[in-house]
């Protein structure tokens, strides 16, 4: 059976890819990340958009949520976390709005590996050791 926690790790990671500056516009306050065990999945990690009447229903002002596969993710090195949490926050369109990016949107194409790239290396063995989970 599959389980969810929360990943404050993954979290915080993200945080600090926004800190940074690598993904500039997204609301981390509308953005949740789980971490699933067991998960049927065979990517690292997905993301999900809650549209409008979704978030009116359960009363939510969470417009994302971001799935990490523990059993590929949690072994990945610090860069290549970095490089796949850059990657899901890519999906969130300006506005936060629910919907999604497809992989052929222009920031796919012109941002994303070559930021995470930079960033990797500036804060691989540094910040990112207090960010794996214990
Ligand atoms: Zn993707």
């Amino acid at each position: 059976m599959t389980n969810s926690l929360d990943a404050p790790d993954v979290e915080a990671l993200a945080k600090l890819i926004v800190d940074e500056g690598v993904v500039q516009h997204v609301d981390l306050n509308r953005v949740r990340f789980i971490r699933s065990f067991n998960a049927r999945f065979r990517s690292y990690a997905r993301i999900f958009g809650l549209s409008r009447p979704i978030r009116e229903a359960l009363k939510t002002n969470v417009c994302y949520v971001v799935e990490v596969n523990a059993e590929l993710f949690d072994g990945l090195p610090s860069a290549e976390k970095i490089r796949v949490v850059i990657h899901e926050l890519t999906h969130i369109p300006n506005g936060c709005n629910g919907s999604l990016r497809s992989h052929r949107s222009r920031s796919f194409r012109t941002n994303t590996h070559r930021k995470a790239r930079v960033l990797a290396v500036k804060l691989a063995g540094s910040k990112l050791d207090d960010l794996n989970p214990t």
